[in-house]
């Protein structure tokens, strides 16, 4: 191991309500993206931190005060938990943006944010009820219940770690069931301070635990560990793809949030100063590391130059600099491999013949330091057939498609194996329906673009995934139904036939 600067912090796991670090001792460095220098250390655990782990989440599932709690009791313990992150939320916003980079502006709110998945999925808890079947047998008495699974396993990349770990604890742990969670290897700091706050909040140890370390090494023998019953993944196409290979040969359930590449797609009808703040927060807003990123910016031809014109001028207004500082509109790239990743989707993109309207290469500003900065990118004349038209860039790197008409943006927006989500700028509220019901995305924005709040499903279409988050349906992920028969008759009927 490298030896470290004295200010580099030490952060260690929480199993069975235990600090601790890995069984190896050993430890991975984190970075901070607008530096490029290691600011902390996490745990590089392995197979047996996670068997650690996750049979401390199956004993606190089976035995003791947990599984003993009611409903509403669970569920005040969860807005407990929302209240400590909302007292907390200035720490967990600067953690998170040292960590992976994202704006201060931005997470300052958004920790404020997270708390309502707590609160509303408490609010839920009690409010999950079996029924009674009027079955066709007179002499039967027959209900359903709704029971937890067990161990949920979560894994969670680096872009939004507080944001993406909150919808898949708040439900499964709601829904009665224990966790294991394992954060990204390059963002893992936020989620190691919020399992401080399970115990003030007076969780039972054991319901909730971290494994920290590299995926193939934590993530790997987490989905594979027999007692985990379930596997909640966010992260890229090729890892999930793996996950629901795993877990396919332990017959369990997931649910996987993948990648996307969705249509932001601009009509001549639309306000368009409004439609230019649309594309904007579609690919520039979190330096375009979302999942929902509107990175394919369909553009009706009639408009394409005077709407590409407009989208440069204001793009080349975005500040870009020190995710701390309040006025930064875009901050560093997360990683080392992603701001590589994305630069070579430029040169791709370059080579494709798309034509680079703003941006293509490294911002030229001494502040910026070592920092992982690419410039907003613009690519305008690429067809939607070309590389950075199909493939997930995760980056600030915008392809404007043209197209003909609302059948033509249909046919395009499509034609794509992903289908998260879709943008729709029109005044036409026909056109706004049509949209609606014809692009395959989980997702659709009119005259909007990147609202998710924890009432509402969240979750992808095609190769973008499979179940949902948040809303009401995103309990029952996390429940299994038991239809439990009952007679009431006093003689037992032929015992060779079906009842
Ligand atoms: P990633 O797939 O590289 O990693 C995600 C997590 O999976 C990490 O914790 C990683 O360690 C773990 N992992 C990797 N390989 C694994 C394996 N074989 N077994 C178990 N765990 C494994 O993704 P990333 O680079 O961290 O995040 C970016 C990706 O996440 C993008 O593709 C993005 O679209 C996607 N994403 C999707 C959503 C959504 O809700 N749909 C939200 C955010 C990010």
């Amino acid at each position: 191991m490298t030896s470290l600067s004295p200010s580099v912090e030490t952060y260690l796991n929480t199993i069975a309500g235990q600090a601790v670090p890995s069984r190896s001792g050993e430890f991975l460095e984190t970075q901070n993206p607008f530096t490029g220098q290691t600011w902390a250390r996490i745990p590089a655990c392995n197979g047996e931190d996670v068997d650690h782990a996750v049979n401390a989440a199956h004993k606190a599932f089976s035995e003791g005060e947990w599984p003993a709690l009611t409903p509403t009791q669970r569920g005040k313990l969860l807005r407990r938990l929302g209240d400590l992150i909302g007292e907390n939320a200035d720490r967990l916003a600067q953690l998170e943006v040292q960590d992976n980079g994202k704006l201060i502006a931005e997470m300052g709110l958004q920790v404020r944010y997270v708390p309502e998945w707590f609160y509303y999925f408490g609010g839920l808890a009690d409010k999950i009820e079996g029924h009674v079947i009027p079955v066709d047998k007179p002499d039967m008495f027959n209900y359903t219940r709704y029971e937890p699974l067990g161990v949920i396993g979560c894994i969670i990349p680096w872009n939004s770690p507080l944001l993406l770990l909150a919808w898949k604890i708040a439900p499964a742990l709601a829904a009665g069931n224990t966790i294991v969670v394992k954060p990204s290897e390059f963002a893992s700091v936020s989620t190691l301070a919020i399992a401080e706050l399970f115990e003030e909040a007076g969780f039972p140890p054991g319901v909730f635990n971290t494994v920290t370390g590299l995926g193939a090494d934590a993530g790997g023998p987490l989905v594979e560990h027999p007692l985990v019953r379930k596997v909640a993944f966010t992260g890229g196409e090729m890892s999930g793809q793996k996950v629901y290979e795993s877990a396919a040969r332990g017959l369990k359930g997931v649910t996987l949030e993948l990648g996307g590449k969705s249509p932001n797609i601009v009509f001549e009808d639309a306000n368009l100063d409004n439609a230019v703040k649309g594309a904007i927060s579609g690919i520039f807003a979190a330096t375009g590391q979302t999942c929902i990123a509107g990175s394919r910016l369909l553009v009706q031809k009639s408009i394409v130059d005077e709407f590409s014109e407009k989208l440069v001028d204001f793009a080349k207004t975005a500040r870009i600099g020190d995710p701390m500082n309040e006025e930064t509109q875009v901050g560093p790239v997360t990683t080392r491999p992603q701001f590589q990743k994305v630069l070579d989707y430029i040169d791709v993109g370059r080579s494709e013949g798309a034509e680079v309207l703003l941006g293509g290469g490294t911002p030229d500003a001494p502040e910026l330091g070592d920092g992982w900065f690419v410039q907003p990118t613009i690519f305008g004349n690429v067809n939607n057939q070309m590389r950075i038209a199909q493939e997930e860039v995760f980056g600030p790197v915008l392809s404007i498609i043209p197209f003909e008409d609302d059948d033509d943006a249909i046919a395009i927006g499509n034609d794509i194996v992903y289908g998260l989500a879709a943008g729709v700028w029109t005044q036409s509220i026909p056109r706004a329906f049509k949209m609606s019901e014809k692009l395959q995305a989980g997702m659709v924005w009119v005259n909007t673009y990147r609202a998710v709040s924890y009432m509402s499903p969240f979750g992808g279409y095609k190769r973008s995934g499979l179940g949902r988050e948040s809303g009401q349906e995103a309990i029952y992920e996390f429940l299994q139904t038991k239809s439990v028969w009952m007679s009431l008759s006093d003689k037992v009927a032929n015992p060779f036939v079906l009842r």
